[in-house]
């Protein structure tokens, strides 16, 4: 049985009257073309948004719902307004749903889960003791850091485990309690046994058993950053100098144990590349015909739409398309795993978006091709109407 949120207690559903209010003012003013829309409660709290290439169309399907348990209509029994804006078409509003979704977070809209399923992303939780997890996507803490996105959630996972064993990090429950080898105790007892195998079996620094300093641990996970990072030799060089140190100081043993843990992590750079989903191939200018002759330009780099622009129609505003895709393209950037928590919604959109709909790559172009392209012919007006907002109330 579905739980109620203590606002849905508080806030009767919309009745019959006011329902067919709203259908009248879809009825009276909506067109069917590509949109955004936003679902408002009594109160103005934004309870849904939504998308559609149809927008007349998908609004006034809500109204249709036969059952009361119906998902639209239990979205317009919590509305009694609907606003609306058009947009140049369904990829244009797309991105403006995602925007509008992480700008209000409204309650009805499920977390996001474009293209969930085929990628995977590891998180580097915060505190003290860090721990690796391997995620669909980002959560609504911005503040953490994200590597990825990676093909094969499973695979990932093991390939995450074997690299906490080899650079000693935990992996444990996050509510672990951790006590570190230079944490003052002053309430409680040390405790006497660590809070499972791997610290026995040095396959984890054992910072819940004061196995390590706080610093010793901090360490390791800068060593897993530098790892995942991808950006150079990273851990390898650190373990590499460790090894010889232990063997010029004939602690064979060690030295040993720091070779298979080296062999391990060589193991997984390859292993990670092989799984990781180049970003890179999502980078072009992409032209997207729009409603009425509304065409845009999308720039597009690494995942991210960067910049956007109306098709030019004279020289002047080719120019100015033209410095902005020097400002997109032009600068390096470097190859990094490491993706901000806030770009991965729209990561994750546009894969979705091509992967539905291959065909569209057609009409995309690399910079420098795009730029050495003419001028298109001056052969359609645009919509006035395209960066206009429509309202019911
Ligand atoms: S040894 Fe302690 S810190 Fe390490 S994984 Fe086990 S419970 Fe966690």
């Amino acid at each position: 049985m579905r739980v109620l949120s203590k606002i849905e207690l508080l806030r009767p559903p919309t009745g019959d009257t006011q329902l067919a209010s709203m259908r009248g003012e879809v009825r009276a003013n909506a067109l069917d073309r590509p949109g955004v829309y936003r679902m408002l409660s009594s109160d103005g709290e934004i309870v849904y948004v939504g998308k559609s290439k149809k927008l007349r169309t998908r609004l006034l399907s809500y109204f249709r719902c036969s059952f009361p348990e119906d998902k639209g209509a239990r979205i317009v029994r919590e509305a009694t307004r609907i606003e609306w804006d058009y947009h140049p078409s369904e990829f244009a509003s797309l991105l403006e749903e995602l925007r509008l979704i992480k700008l209000y977070r409204p309650r009805l809209n499920v977390a996001m889960k474009r293209d969930a399923r085929h990628f995977a992303f590891i998180k580097l939780t915060r505190g003290a003791a860090a721990k690796l997890l391997v995620v669909r996507g980002a959560g609504a803490d911005d503040a953490q850091v994200y590597y990825g996105p990676f093909h094969g959630a499973h695979r990932v996972g093991e390939a995450v485990r074997e690299l906490n064993d080899a650079l000693g990090l935990r992996d444990c429950r996050l509510d672990q309690p951790m006590h570190f080898a230079d944490q003052p105790e002053l309430f409680h007892e040390f405790p006497r046994t660590p809070g499972c195998i791997r610290y026995e079996i040095r396959k984890c620094l054992g910072p819940c058993v004061g196995g390590c300093s706080a610093a010793q641990y901090a360490e390791r996970v800068r060593l897993v950053r530098e790892f995942l990072d991808g950006a150079d030799d990273g851990p390898m060089h650190t373990l590499r100098g460790e090894m010889e140190a232990a063997s010029e100081r004939l602690e064979f043993e060690r030295a040993a144990v720091l070779r298979d843990k080296l062999a391990s992590l060589e193991h997984l750079r390859a292993e990670f590349i092989r799984f990781r989903f180049a970003v890179e191939t999502l980078s072009f200018v992409y032209t997207v015909p729009g409603f009425q002759g509304d065409d845009r330009i999308f720039l597009i780099r690494r995942g991210r739409v960067r910049g956007q622009h109306v098709v030019p129609r004279s020289e002047s505003e080719r120019v100015r398309l033209l410095e902005m895709v020097e400002d997109v393209f032009n600068p390096v950037e470097r190859d990094t795993a490491q993706v901000p928590a806030h770009e991965i919604d729209e990561l994750l959109l546009l894969s979705s978006w091509f992967r539905r709909f291959p065909a569209e790559l057609g009409r995309s172009r690399q910079a420098d091709a795009f730029a050495a392209e003419p001028l298109p012919p001056n052969d359609g007006a645009r919509d006035p109407m395209a960066s206009s907002a429509s309202s019911a109330a």
